[in-house]
C-alpha cells in the first residue's frame, strides 16, 4: 500500500462514494482515503472530518462518522493535533523498548495505544525505573528522528531491533532512526526530534500472561494532564489533611494508626455492651444496635427469640423455636430475602414495621 499518510496533505478534496448504516452506526466509503486507520501497527487512527460529519473511526475501506453525509464531493480534514499527539506517544514507545533492551537486554512483544494510555509487553523483568531515566535522557537530547525506505535486500546493513517476516514479504521497509539509539521498523507517525515528546512516564505496570510485564505510559500531553490530575488529588487530599503535600504521607500514615488502635477499642467495648444486651435480653425483644454489637449479642444469646434492628432495612434475628426451613419459608412467604444458619439469620426489609408485625406473629404462635 502507498503510504500517503506520511506525505499526503492534512486538507483533501474526497468522493462520498457509499453512505450506509449499519447496527446504528453510520459508515461512509471515501477515495481517496487519506486517514490513517484504527489498529495499523498497533497505533490509534486519525479523527477529523469528512464535510461537517467527525470522523469516529477509520478502516482502510470505510469510515465511521457521527452524522449522515449525502453522498458527494466534501473537503475532508485530518486532525493535525491528535496525529502529533499519537507520534509522541508512537516515538515514546521506540524510546522505551530501546532502553529496555539496552539496560536488560529485554525484548518488546507487544505494544498496544489506547485513547488514554499505551501499552509495551517486555519478555521479561525490567527496572522501570532506569527505563524511564534512560528514555527521558533520549528525549532532552533532542535527537534527530529520521525515515528512511530500504528494500528487503538491504535491511541486513541495518542492525534493526526488530523486523517481522511479514514486513519483509510485504516490499520495501520503512526505518525509524532515532539519533545514534535505536533503529526500527515501523509503519507509524514519529515526530521529528525527540524533544517534541516533553516526556515519557510510567503510570502502571504488572505480570500478564505468558510471564511478560505490561507497561502502562503516557507522553507528550497526556504525561503532563497525567501530572496534572495527580497533582489535583495531591492537592485536594493534603487541604483534607491539612498538610503540605510534602507532609502529607506522614498523615496519612498517623491517621491510619489512629484508626487502627481506636478500632481495637470499638471492638472491646462492644463486646461489653453486647455482653450486657444478651443478658437484659426477653424473649420477642426489638433492641436496635451497631452491626458489630449484634454479631457478638447473636454469638452469647441463642435461647430465646428477638430482633437486633442493625439498619432501616436489615436486622439480625435469633428465632430458636423453630426449624431453619420453616423460618426460611416463613421470610419467602412475607418477601424478606436473607438467611442463615439457625436459630440466627439475617434479613432485609423494605419496611421494619411490616417485618416486626410479622416477626412477632410468627415467634409468638409457639
Ligand atoms: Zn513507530
Amino acid at each position: 500500500m502507498k503510504e500517503t499518510h506520511f506525505t499526503g496533505p492534512d486538507e483533501f478534496e474526497v468522493k462520498v462514494l457509499k453512505v450506509w448504516n449499519e447496527d446504528g452506526k453510520k459508515y461512509v466509503e471515501i477515495s481517496p482515503n487519506l486517514f490513517y486507520p484504527d489498529g495499523k501497527g498497533g497505533q490509534l487512527g486519525d479523527r477529523g472530518f469528512v464535510g461537517n460529519a467527525k470522523v469516529l473511526y477509520v478502516w482502510n475501506e470505510r469510515i465511521e462518522v457521527d452524522k449522515e453525509i449525502s453522498r458527494g464531493t466534501f473537503l475532508a480534514k485530518v486532525d493535525v493535533e491528535r496525529r502529533k499527539e499519537v507520534a509522541r506517544q508512537h516515538t515514546a514507545q521506540h524510546i522505551l523498548s530501546a532502553a529496555a533492551e539496552k539496560l536488560f537486554d529485554v525484548e518488546t512483544v507487544g505494544f498496544h495505544m489506547g485513547e488514554d494510555y499505551t501499552t509495551v509487553d517486555f519478555d521479561s523483568d525490567v527496572n522501570l525505573e532506569k527505563i524511564v531515566e534512560l528514555s527521558n535522557d533520549v528525549i532532552l537530547d533532542d535527537l534527530t528522528v529520521e525515515e528512511m525506505t530500504v528494500s528487503p535486500s538491504e535491511v541486513e546493513k541495518y542492525k534493526l531491533r526488530k523486523v517481522s517476516p511479514k514486513a519483509l514479504e510485504a516490499g520495501n521497509i520503512r526505518i525509524i532512526k532515532i539519533g545514534e539509539f535505536d533503529l526500527n521498523a515501523c509503519g507509524g507517525f514519529h515526530v521529528s526530534k525527540t524533544g517534541e515528546i516533553g516526556s515519557v512516564r510510567i503510570v502502571h505496570s504488572e505480570r500478564v500472561k505468558g510471564g511478560f510485564t505490561r507497561i502502562w505510559f503516557v507522553a507528550g500531553k497526556r504525561a503532563l494532564i497525567d501530572c496534572k490530575n495527580r497533582d489535583e488529588v495531591l492537592k485536594r487530599s493534603s487541604k483534607l489533611f491539612d498538610a503540605s503535600w510534602k507532609d502529607l504521607e506522614e498523615r496519612v500514615k498517623k491517621s491510619l494508626s489512629e484508626l487502627k488502635e481506636k478500632n481495637v477499642k470499638v471492638k472491646k467495648l462492644s463486646q461489653e455492651l453486647a455482653k450486657f444486651i444478651a443478658g437484659e435480653i426477653k424473649k420477642n425483644d426489638i433492641v436496635e444496635v451497631d452491626e458489630m454489637v449484634a454479631s457478638f449479642v447473636t454469638r452469647l444469646r441463642q435461647d430465646v427469640a428477638y430482633v437486633l434492628k442493625i439498619s432501616p432495612n436489615s436486622a439480625s434475628v435469633c428465632l430458636p423455636i423453630e426449624a431453619k426451613e420453616e423460618v426460611i419459608s416463613w421470610a419467602k412467604g412475607n418477601g424478606f430475602k436473607g438467611g442463615g444458619k439457625g436459630p440466627i439469620y439475617r434479613f432485609n426489609f423494605s419496611d421494619f414495621s411490616k417485618f416486626k408485625e410479622a416477626f412477632l406473629s410468627f415467634s409468638q404462635r409457639k
